[in-house]
This record gives structure tokens, C-alpha cells and sequence, in this order.
């Protein structure tokens, strides 16, 4: 497959994976996490169509303590889904399981950046253990 090594989409992804390199493991970062399990769901602007979900258990050991998914629309500018705060949020004030949702803030396409929102949405879950 094709995949455009310039733009800002390629950009903006180059940005992401070094941000993701540099940060440390969720191990070092949160010493007393003991474990995490993330639930993601993802739909449609709407809010309603589901395209998919996954639930997985993170290695904390080996996982960054940067949070970064893709967004499912596979147009979208400078997107993606970003719940690095909400992890450190849910760590810092010892919460054992967090639900939430958050908007892709990316443009839907590189026709309309400026003028159209993705806004595909990440419902997500967290089971904490420390
Ligand atoms: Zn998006």
C-alpha cells in the first residue's frame, strides 16, 4: 500500500511516534501502578455507529506512559486520540476504573483542514490496579 511520506499528516504522525519514544515506561513514570487495562471503543462523528472496540492489558513495564491512538478515519489531519492526561489524571487521584470519551480534534481530511472537524469519538475505559 501507498503511504505518503510528506504533509502534515505524515508530519504530525512523525511528531507523535518521537514523542512516544522519548517518553518513559508507564513502570518508571507511575511506580505504584501495579497494572492497567484499556478498553477502547471507536465511533463515528455521530457518537452512535461503532467501528470497532478492543479491550487489552497493558504491559506497564514495557508500554509508554504516552497514550496515543490512531484515529479509525484514515483521512484525517493531525488527529488522533490523545489520553496520556486522562491516564495521569486517573493515576495521580488512585482511581480504580475510569470511563470516558474524547473527540478526534483533526480536520476529516486534507481538502477541508481549517473548515471540517473529524471529531470521530474514543470511548474509553480504565481498570487500574496499584
Ligand atoms: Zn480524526
Amino acid at each position: 500500500m501507498y503511504r505518503q511520506r510528506v504533509g502534515p499528516r505524515f508530519e504530525h504522525r512523525e511528531k507523535a511516534s518521537q514523542r512516544i519514544q522519548a517518553a518513559p515506561s508507564l513502570a518508571t513514570q507511575f511506580q505504584k501502578l501495579k497494572s492497567l487495562t484499556v478498553g477502547l471503543a471507536y465511533f463515528d462523528h455521530d457518537g452512535v455507529t461503532k467501528n470497532s472496540q478492543v479491550k487489552y492489558e497493558v504491559n506497564i513495564e514495557h508500554a509508554k506512559s504516552v497514550l496515543l491512538f490512531n484515529c479509525p478515519n484514515s483521512e484525517c489531519i493531525r488527529g488522533d486520540f490523545d489520553l496520556t492526561k486522562e491516564l495521569e489524571e486517573a493515576i495521580t487521584k488512585r482511581r480504580k476504573n475510569v470511563t470516558g470519551a474524547i473527540s478526534c480534534k483533526g480536520w476529516q481530511s486534507k481538502t477541508v483542514i481549517d473548515s471540517v472537524h473529524c471529531h470521530n469519538v474514543l470511548r474509553y475505559t480504565f481498570d487500574l490496579g496499584y
